[in-house]
């Protein structure tokens, strides 16, 4: 015979595994709402380059990254355990669904189960893309040198540098103009690219340096002044053609 127990609050007789500290398990849960919650209902997608947005613009591989850290937990020793995530639509448009098991302890019992969230994806375009289709950039690199023979390792540095914003869908560069002779100018979609770009190469060649900024607009959001800044840098002849 199995020992059954009556719930203090329901009544009903229940299984003596089946109480959840003092009361059944379906007291349990009433008395006891999800204690995970997600706090956000969407997320941003960039239609052109496909990133979504978490603390910032990522790739959407990254979308787990995003969700876990927008999780809330009203229970202390909470263990998540495994999750899935699944294209869906909703309502016409683009989202992804969660389920994430996860366990918590409770009297000594170990709880498990699945808390489940479906998501927007909300269509935007992130700032990147945004520079890019208005064919804006923040800085320009002028590359100089003498004579028409670039010097050995410059271009090959700045692809190196680049490469890795190239693999995270980031355009760095936006055009690669000639001149006539000795160089060629850049036009670089952030600055921050640009700073890490003529870091390297000054680290490199130490060519001659000059950088200057021309107030291009003004950006009423951020209600900040709006610089295109300039590098220009002039290379040595290498030693090589000395
Ligand atoms: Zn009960
Ligand atoms: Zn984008």
């Amino acid at each position: 015979m199995v020992l059954k127990l009556m719930c203090p609050k329901c009544g009903r007789q229940v299984k003596k595994e089946d109480f959840l500290g003092k009361v059944c398990k379906v007291c349990f849960e009433e008395q006891n709402p999800e204690p995970m919650t997600l706090k956000i209902s969407s997320i941003p997608l960039c239609t052109n380059c496909g990133k979504i947005y978490g603390h910032k613009w990522l790739p959407r591989k990254q979308i787990w990254d995003v969700i876990k850290s927008n999780i809330q937990f009203s229970q202390d020793n909470l263990y998540l355990i495994s999750y899935t995530l699944k294209d869906i639509i909703m309502s016409g448009r683009q989202g992804v669904q969660a389920n994430i098991r996860y366990y918590y302890k409770h009297g000594g019992k170990k709880i498990v189960k699945t808390f489940s969230k479906s998501l927007f994806l909300k269509t935007t375009t992130c700032p990147i893309c945004g520079k890019i289709k208005g064919n804006y950039h923040e800085a320009i690199i002028q590359i100089r040198y003498e004579g028409k023979e670039e010097p050995k390792g410059v271009w090959k540095l700045i692809e190196q540098t680049i490469r890795p914003y190239e693999e995270d869908n980031t355009i760095a560069i936006q055009d690669k103009g000639y001149l006539k002779t000795g160089g060629y100018d850049l036009n670089i979609t952030l600055k921050t690219i640009a700073n890490t770009i003529v870091k390297n190469l000054r680290n490199a060649f130490q060519p001659e340096y000059k950088i200057s900024h021309r107030l291009v607009g003004f950006d009423m959001p951020a209600s900040k002044k709006k610089y295109k800044t300039t590098y220009l840098l002039r290379f040595p002849p290498s030693n090589e053609s000395l």
